[in-house]
């Protein structure tokens, strides 16, 4: 039986490979109803919230990892974030129509994907990656593939109910048979969607490598949650100006912000705003709803 919202760790014993499962079913749909996505619009966005999933739990940071795509598409808007914490939030804006064959620049209107990594004591780092392919899976290959990393496989799935996917790593260090990685990656992509989103790891993990020794690592639950506040909120009003604040306010009556990844919103009045731009520049309580 499959636990939902899962992050689980696995290593192959006799080889330098390392793997990472991520299946998403609640947090997912909290995060899928946000929007108004569609066919490939709404498979993307699940599809990315698994890959950071993945390389925040990969990469063993304290901090969090952020994919992001903008462009002039009919999906202009791709944002997602895992953290340490085992939290995710994602959000993606569709304005057209997806074609079923278009490649990922199509669909983005954008030639790049940006991924940020940022670990707790150091600068964030920022990698800009190719958007090559049809599939985000492509593009992530490619950009592992070109850049100083390891190389690393992904396996992706995602429907309304559920967002799942695979990473498969080779680890530095020599191989003790020269074709495991090859075999390890070609038994990976014969790996189905609905296997990938329906089985525990244990029986899917038996399903493709049973000649291999495996070990599983504990798993642990992830959860959707989002990072914003009053307090971000208001300071991003600060960095608006007050000119601009004072305006939005004499044609508004308030100034309203929406979360876009939770649709929080945190709404400010005449006082507020003062109490912002004010001196000491105290967040003031106010009702903020759901
Ligand atoms: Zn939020």
């Amino acid at each position: 039986m499959k636990n939902s919202d899962q992050s689980q760790r696995f290593l192959f014993e006799d080889h330098p490979i390392r793997g990472q499962h991520v299946s998403l079913d609640q947090s997912w749909q909290e995060i899928a109803q946000q929007g108004e996505l569609e066919g490939r619009g709404l498979s993307l966005l699940g599809e990315a919230l698994v890959v950071v999933a993945l390389l925040v739990d990969t990469l063993k940071i304290e901090g969090s990892v952020t994919l992001q795509i903008r462009g002039t598409g009919p999906l202009e808007l791709l944002v997602v974030e895992a953290n340490s914490k085992h939290g995710v939030r994602g959000t993606a804006r569709q304005v057209g129509e997806i074609d079923e064959q278009a490649d990922l620049q199509q669909i983005f209107g954008s030639d790049v994907l940006v991924i940020t990594i940022k670990a707790e004591g150091a600068e964030p780092h920022q990698g800009i990656a190719p958007l090559r392919g049809i599939n985000l899976s492509d593009a992530l290959e490619y950009y592992f593939a070109t850049s100083e990393q390891l190389p690393t496989h992904f396996c992706l799935a995602c429907d309304a109910e559920n967002a799942s996917g695979m990473l498969i790593q080779k680890l530095p260090g020599k191989l003790t048979d020269d074709d495991a990685w090859d075999r390890v990656l070609h038994l990976a992509s014969t790996v189905t969607d609905d296997e990938l989103q329906r089985l525990a790891l244990g029986e899917l993990l038996h399903r493709l490598f049973n000649e291999e020794t495996l070990r599983l690592f504990d798993s642990h639950t992830i959860k959707f949650s989002c990072s914003c506040s009053r307090e971000r909120t208001a300071a991003m009003l600060l960095s608006l100006g007050k000119a601009e604040a004072s305006e939005i306010l004499e044609t508004e009556g308030e100034i309203s912000v929406s979360c876009e990844f939770c649709s929080t919103n945190y709404s400010f009045d005449q006082i507020d705003v003062d109490q912002v731009f004010g001196e000491g520049g105290t967040v003031p309580p106010s009702a903020t709803t759901h």
